[in-house]
């Protein structure tokens, strides 16, 4: 008898509906799994030419529009789990599942008194995602705190790893071990993960500390942002990676690019490095901002900005900018 999908298998399923930008194409394919189990069944049952993205709650992708050849699996309310796991020398130790959105594990080790998740409360993402940018804010990255991860590949092959497997840093994480990309994807189908593994769930460590403390912080800092950036309108964040020794959203206003538009995208006026949808921002208004942008810095300050978000799917011709 074959597999029958327990999980959701959708057809022509818009991007714009899984990203916060609430922009861009369309994917092939959209899959919401049961479950872990029925992911890693899923993942297995699929031929091996059929190109799989594993997307949490978009708040770092755009979609161009002319949308994704590929089957998208959605994380977010699938691996849902999250419970203490033992201790460990660096503190207790949670088993986070990968679609678990960031700020509830910050809420979660709070309200067990440990110290140092506070951050995580203001990254709208889950925690996959949080692996695979090494999210991080206010001087703390979540690699920090990672003690393990458990991974699937394309073959469905799963996987535990340590930091030691993977070269970390601002924003980047690779597997040193190259081999697997080579081995685990076809040629020319590079995947948008980290080297063609997929975080299942992760094991993070935090140390003893004390909830009001750790509650109080996390109301600190998400009233930092409120004040800081621009939360009412879709947005994906920073859009570029601050260069060493310099931030991207002052290089950005000193060009004098707040206010920018393009279509339904503009440069936000609260906080230069965010682009937020105006209402009716197609994926190509926003990259083309993105390429005037970096055309701006680069002719005005000398310094190639590099973006953070990640842009996917099909190229679609940037707008000739105007000068
Ligand atoms: C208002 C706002 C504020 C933000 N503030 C911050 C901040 O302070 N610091 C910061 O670092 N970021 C910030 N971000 C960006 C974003 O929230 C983070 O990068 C977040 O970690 C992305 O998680 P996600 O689930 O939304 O990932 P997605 O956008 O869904 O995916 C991002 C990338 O991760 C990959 N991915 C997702 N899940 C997995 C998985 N399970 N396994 C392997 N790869 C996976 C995707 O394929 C994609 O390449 C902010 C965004 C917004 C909208």
């Amino acid at each position: 008898m074959s597999w029958i999908a327990p999980g959701e298998l959708r057809r022509n399923e818009p991007m714009s509906r899984h990203v916060s930008w609430r922009a861009g194409g369309m994917a092939a394919q959209c899959y919401v799994p049961k479950n872990r189990e029925d992911l890693v069944d899923f993942v297995r049952s699929r031929a091996a030419g059929e190109k799989l993205h594993v997307v949490g709650l978009g708040s770092n992708l755009l979609v161009r529009d002319g949308g994704l050849d590929a089957t998208v699996v959605l994380t977010h309310g699938a691996l849902r789990s999250s419970t203490v796991a033992g201790s460990e020398a660096r503190g207790t130790v949670l088993e986070v599942e990968a679609g678990v959105p960031a700020p509830k594990v910050a809420r979660m080790a709070a309200r067990l008194g440990l110290a140092g998740a506070e951050f995580l409360a203001g990254i709208p993402g889950t925690m996959g995602g949080a692996l695979a940018m090494n999210a991080g804010c206010y001087g703390a990255e979540t690699w920090d705190y990672v003690v393990s991860v458990t991974t699937l590949d394309r073959s469905g092959r799963i996987r535990v790893r340590t930091p030691a497997d993977y070269d970390i840093g601002y924003r980047h994480v690779a597997l040193r071990d190259a081999g697997v990309a080579a081995s685990a994807w076809p040629e020319g189908q590079a995947p948008l993960e980290p080297d063609g593994e997929w975080f299942l769930s992760a094991r993070l460590a935090f140390p003893e500390g004390s909830s009001e403390n750790a509650l109080q912080r996390i109301r600190e800092l998400l009233a930092r942002r409120v004040a800081s950036q621009p939360l009412g309108q879709p947005n994906a964040g920073s859009v570029f990676r601050n260069p060493a020794g310099d931030h991207a959203a002052r290089l950005i206003e000193s060009c004098g690019l707040k206010g920018e538009r393009e279509g339904g995208a503009e440069v936000s006026r609260k906080h230069a490095n965010f682009i937020v949808n105006r209402g009716g921002a197609s994926a190509r208004d926003i990259e083309t901002l993105i390429r005037k942008i970096q055309e701006r810095v680069l002719r005005e300050c000398g310094v190639s900005l590099v973006t953070e978000v990640r842009i996917v799917g099909k190229p679609l011709e940037v707008k000739e900018i105007a000068q």
